[in-house]
């Protein structure tokens, strides 16, 4: 996924069905929410305007590095910049666009010790995530 006007958008169904359900996203125990300062942070490694990103929910599948670091949203987004060469043009217009997207999981790295993790899910339920790994 390169060019997001290539990028095709599932159905609003289809897409329900992809991924973690309601009850798994809200566990504390499987998943971690980006909170206010991680969303904050997201805007800032993405050159936006404060606030821009705010007002939606990113879950991580809850992975804590060895390095102690509970990782969340935002170590997807440095994933998708430093590992997979993602501009922060695509990135953005992934989050915030009309298109509801589901890829596969991938290898995630931790932005506190760049070590790689295992390939968590994510979920943003407005419009964007993965399926669960097998
Ligand atoms: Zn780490």
């Amino acid at each position: 996924m390169a060019d997001y006007d290539r990028v095709v958008s599932l159905s609003r169904e289809k897409f329900e069905q992809s991924g973690p359900s309601v009850a798994e996203l809200r566990d504390d125990t499987k998943s971690t929410k980006s909170d206010d300062v991680d969303i904050a942070r997201m805007e800032r490694i993405l050159d936006l305007r404060e606030g821009i990103l705010a007002g939606d929910e990113y879950y991580l599948q809850k992975i804590v590095c060895e390095c102690g670091r509970r990782l969340t949203m935002y170590d997807f987004v440095f994933t998708g910049l430093v590992d997979a060469g993602h501009s922060k043009s695509l990135i953005v217009h992934t989050f915030v666009g009309n298109k509801l997207v589901v890829n596969e999981a991938r290898p995630i790295r931790c932005s506190a010790c760049a070590r790689v993790c295992p390939r968590p899910w994510y979920r943003m339920p407005q419009s964007y995530g993965c399926r669960p790994p097998a």
